[in-house]
């Protein structure tokens, strides 16, 4: 097979399907990116972009366009809820890994990845919803929830966490599963949090307490963001997600936090609206494709968001699927992707486990385990610091 005319269909709009409409446009290939919800609708809270996505983005020409809407992420700190520090050390050098991790909203890296789409021409169309597939010939059929209905060569799910696709692909498959956190969080302008200085907004600073966590960190363009991830034995219910004022979270939030180290109740009495969802994680799929159908990003390898990597590794997806997708490469799709898979497998696989490792220190400890976490963090990361996420950052996608 050649890959010229080759067409894709790509279901989800997020961060993995727009980055690899793109990079198969540069492969040779054309796409359409199809979006289940409307341009217009609002994405919530802040990111982190590690050095490896912001590397992707690079290669995409988007690494400037994200730098300048954010704020570089330069420094890593831990302390615990009294306020004792147990670590600062760089957050991935840009010497080391060639790009900075950048924090700033999700929406400003849905806008830039869309914007570029309309910029180079490639159709991205909105509330389009899967609900099937079906497959005529050498073509594969994706059925939409508005009666409509569009086709491709192949077909790539990346549709997120709550994949429709992976349903499809695998009826049979993990299901999701509540991880025990909620994770709530939003932004504040830097000059409505007293005491804050230029110099803290490339400090991702982490509060470990003893059930619960708080983050913050500059956010782009003047703006403190913070995350809060807490233990809740129940999952929210979708009306709870829904209805659940700012005003009740804010409590919630300032009885959790109460006492912990300056400026977090400030973040949190200032904070006009706060974002809220249930942490989900999902068991290890038996496999990622079947016949012209592929998973990547969130839909074949949900992570919790503790590493701080699912978009990076979403984008990484992108790249090397269209890196195998090229020229003469492309022979045999099946076998493509299984080699796709093959190849992704062990990186993303294990940083979910660390993901779900780093879930459980945030979930209620006894005095005796905070104690003994605290030690245990503190002497990890005096000997290990940067080095620790060596093998995350350093990661490169070949496409020359
Ligand atoms: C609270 C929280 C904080 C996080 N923080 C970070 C962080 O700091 N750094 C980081 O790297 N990662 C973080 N993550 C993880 C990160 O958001 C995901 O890994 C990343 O968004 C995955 O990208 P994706 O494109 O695969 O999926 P998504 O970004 O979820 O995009 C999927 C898209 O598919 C669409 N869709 C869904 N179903 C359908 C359908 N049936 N038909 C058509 N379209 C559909 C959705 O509307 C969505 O636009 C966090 C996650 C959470 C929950």
């Amino acid at each position: 097979m050649s890959t010229r005319n080759t067409h894709a269909v790509i279901i989800g709009g997020g961060i993995a399907g727009p980055a690899l409409a793109l990079f198969l446009k540069k492969a040779g290939l054309t796409a359409t990116v199809y979006e289940a919800y409307s341009r217009s609708d609002s994405i919530g809270g802040g990111l982190q972009l590690a050095p490896n996505g912001m590397n992707i983005l690079e290669a995409l020409g988007l690494s400037e366009r994200i730098r300048t809407k954010g704020t570089l992420a330069t420094e890593m700190g831990f302390q615990n809820h009294r306020g004792t520090k147990l670590a600062r050390f760089p957050n991935g050098r840009v010497e080391k890994y060639g790009q900075s991790a950048v924090t700033l909203p999700r929406a400003v890296v849905h806008e830039t990845l869309r914007d570029e789409l309309e910029r180079q021409g490639v159709r991205m169309e909105y509330q389009k919803r899967l609900t099937a597939l079906s497959y005529e010939g050498q073509e594969v059929v994706a059925h939409f929830e508005d009666g409509t209905s569009a086709r491709g060569d192949f077909l790539v799910g990346a549709d997120g966490i709550r994949s429709r696709t992976r349903e499809l692909l695998l009826p049979e498959g993990p299901k999701l599963f509540y991880s025990g956190l909620i994770g709530l969080g939003g932004f504040v302008p830097e000059s409505q949090v007293p005491g804050w200085r230029a110099e803290d907004r490339s400090c991702l600073q982490m509060t470990l307490g003893r059930g619960g966590f708080f983050g913050y960190c500059g956010g782009g363009e003047g703006r403190v963001m913070w995350w809060s991830n807490l233990p809740r034995a129940e999952e929210l219910t979708r009306e709870e997600l829904a209805t659940l004022s700012t005003e009740e979270l804010r409590k919630t939030l300032l009885t959790v936090h109460a006492g912990w180290p300056a400026p977090i109740e400030a973040l949190l009495t200032q904070s006009q609206d706060i974002v809220r969802t249930n942490i989900h994680d999902v068991g290890l799929l038996p496999k990622w494709h079947r016949g012209r159908v592929v998973l990547i990003g969130d839909a074949a390898h949900a992570m919790s968001p503790n590493t701080g990597q699912g978009a990076s590794v979403a984008l990484e997806d992108s790249m090397y699927l269209a890196s195998l997708l090229r020229g003469e490469a492309a022979v045999d799709l099946e076998q493509v992707f299984a080699r796709f898979e093959r190849d992704r497998r062990p990186r993303v696989e294990r940083l979910i486990l660390e993901g779900r490792r780093m879930g459980d220190q945030k979930k209620m400890l006894s005095p005796f385990a905070c104690w003994l976490r605290d030690r245990f963090l503190s002497v990890m990361f005096s000997l290990m610091g940067e080095r620790m996420n060596d093998w995350q950052f350093k990661y490169r996608v070949a496409w020359d």
